[in-house]
């Protein structure tokens, strides 16, 4: 029988698996403790455990780790992007962002995605599976021990749709936000959706009060439909009524991202009609430069649009940023570099 993936069990699992074992609740904490603040590797470290414990947990469970495959540091900004290579030989991608609130990492939450939005490189060769919770959790800590540092927010940004696979991702998000563990505050934590309606409200419905970001690219249905496949199955109104029920049940302010694709949704009339869909609202909108991929035709909007999109829907009172450029040379856009290794190693390099 194969081993249980310790890590991907949050510590009421844990706890009541430790009482099935015919140990005090206690010893739960004690390992859990281990586990995600001292970040040990093997059970016979657990020095405040009985041998005996020890070599049953051992008998029971694996502890797994990420294998880092590739790595590449930006010399503008310190960002750094990081391939890991899991025990099926798939590879993932993920990325460390040195801002001044604090090391931030993008963790993808699946390999590949079946989402299919045209701007995106994540989706080209679809969905290969979901991440386990000790996968997603494993990219921050194989990340932190890389670097000798701490990392204090997360944003599941990178590959895959977060609520395709929302068992293991919210399981991700109890585990790395509990106070006995790593302690990374819920609010600490952004989960950016193309909007599986079903799933934001279900989040909802959980309470956790993490920042939900909704990937809303565009002002009208019909644009949408053009470049995310999710819009033939909601329209817009049902996507922004799912986030202000999320809203009244979290009290936390939606975000929504908005890349500007040149001539797709990026001109004076697409952002009079995004300032009357949100203005006034609590809300806060990334613009995004579209990311250029490779496999794509689409370009992104030139500064100067993207500057007078950003000034015409400020006047609609709606909170907005450009998002600034990480790590411009080591850059590529989400999911890129994974294409790229994928496709050197089918060619066996
Ligand atoms: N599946 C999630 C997470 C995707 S990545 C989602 O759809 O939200 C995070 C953000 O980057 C999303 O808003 C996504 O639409 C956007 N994105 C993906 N590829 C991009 C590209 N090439 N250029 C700009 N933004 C991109």
């Amino acid at each position: 029988m194969s081993k249980l993936d310790i890590l991907s069990y949050n510590l009421e699992n844990l706890e009541e698996i430790i009482l099935e074992m015919g140990e005090s609740k206690f010893r739960a904490k004690q390992i859990f403790r281990w586990l995600h603040i001292d970040r040990v590797e093997s059970f016979e470290e657990m020095t405040n455990i009985s041998k005996d414990l020890r070599e049953r947990l051992d008998e029971k469970f694996e502890i797994k780790t990420l294998e880092i495959h590739k790595r590449l540091i930006s010399k503008i900004d310190g960002t750094r992007k990081y391939l890991f290579k899991l025990e099926d030989g798939q590879i993932i991608e993920s990325v460390m962002m040195p801002y001044k609130h604090g090391n931030t990492v993008c963790v993808s939450s699946q390999a590949g995605c079946r989402m299919g939005c045209k701007f995106c490189a994540s989706t080209l060769n679809g969905l290969d599976r979901n991440l386990t919770t000790s996968e997603i959790l494993g990219q921050s800590y194989a990340i932190e021990k890389d670097m000798g540092e701490r990392v204090s927010h997360i944003v599941l940004m990178g590959s895959g749709e977060p609520l395709d696979n929302f068992d293991n991702v919210m399981q991700f998000i109890r585990v790395i936000s509990d106070d006995n563990g790593t302690n990374i505050s819920k609010r600490n934590i952004t989960l950016s959706t193309c909007g599986l309606v079903d799933g934001i409200k279900k989040l909802a419905d959980l309470g956790f009060p993490v920042t939900l970001a909704l990937s809303l690219h565009a002002a009208d249905d019909e644009t949408r439909k053009k470049i995310m496949p999710i819009a033939n199955k909601y329209t817009i109104q049902e996507e922004l009524d799912a986030c202000w029920y999320l809203f009244e049940k979290t009290g936390r302010r939606v975000s929504f991202e908005y890349s500007l694709i040149n001539g797709v949704n990026d001109s004076p009339e697409d952002a009079v009609k995004l300032g009357k869909l949100i203005g006034g609202k609590n809300v806060h909108i990334n613009l995004i430069p579209m990311n250029p991929v490779d496999e794509r035709e689409l370009e992104q909007s030139t500064k100067q649009r993207i500057e007078a999109f950003c000034s015409a829907i400020e006047k609609y009172h709606i909170n907005v940023t450009i998002r600034r450029e990480m790590g411009r040379d080591i850059n590529g856009a989400c999911g890129q570099l994974r294409n790229r290794e994928l496709k050197n190693e089918a060619n066996g390099e």
